[in-house]
């Protein structure tokens, strides 16, 4: 069954996604890969989207659309595509439809790994490093370890993470984007949102009992 799956940066999507691929022998459809890979292969699709990239413009849908039919119709992935990434929009996600149906697939599964911006951020300003042994632990997430940790406490410390208002800032663009795609998809039986916020083996067994119904 093929499956879609969403989640904001942080919310440990591409750990999940890979978790996927290797026990449930998926393959991972990523729109950019797919753009990149043509673009390599200096077909002439490539040398078109090359050409609209440099010029600082998006591969239209059309485009997309046509890299996407390529990986659907092939044999070797029937059923057993993880969409990431893509649809974006609503216009993509109908026509994904369209393209599945044509090809007669379907989405078995559409998985939202969702999490707080609150728990995002958490992640990003609690997160230590022990000067000692380079360990990363997170202040809020951490406790015990922390209090445990051999090296002793007071060797773990805070730094400062410049990264922080870009990582919070696409999070936000993520969220506000997706929120279209993910009222379209809501209503579907097969629409299913996971806790990012819990531990990623939690996430993992959870992905486990959706995908083995
Ligand atoms: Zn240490």
């Amino acid at each position: 069954m093929n499956i879609i799956l969403f989640g904001p940066p942080g919310a440990g999507k591409g750990t999940q996604a890979q978790f996927i691929v290797k026990k449930h022998n998926y393959f991972q459809l990523s729109t950019g890969n797919l753009l990149r890979e043509e673009v390599k292969l200096r077909t002439p699709l490539g040398r078109e989207i090359e050409s609209l990239i440099s010029n600082g413009k998006f591969a239209s849908n059309e485009i997309v659309n046509t890299l996407l039919r390529q990986s659907i119709i092939n044999l070797k992935f029937r059923d057993r595509i993880i969409f990431d990434g893509y649809p974006r929009n609503v216009e993509q996600a109908k026509n994904l439809e369209i393209i599945l149906g044509e090809l007669d697939q379907s989405i078995g599964h559409i998985i939202f790994l969702n999490v707080s911006k609150n728990i995002i951020e958490k992640r990003i300003m609690g997160r230590m490093t022990c000067d000692k042994c380079n360990m990363t632990l997170n202040e809020f997430f951490n406790k015990e370890q922390i209090e445990l940790h051999p090296c002793g406490k007071e060797f773990l410390k805070r730094r400062k993470d410049d990264n922080f208002d870009i990582v919070v800032a696409r999070y936000e663009t993520y969220m506000k984007t997706t929120k279209p795609v993910l009222d379209f998809y809501s209503k579907n039986a097969n629409f299913t949102e996971i806790d990012g916020a819990a531990e990623i083996e939690q996430i993992t067994n959870k992905i486990n009992d959706v995908l083995n119904v």
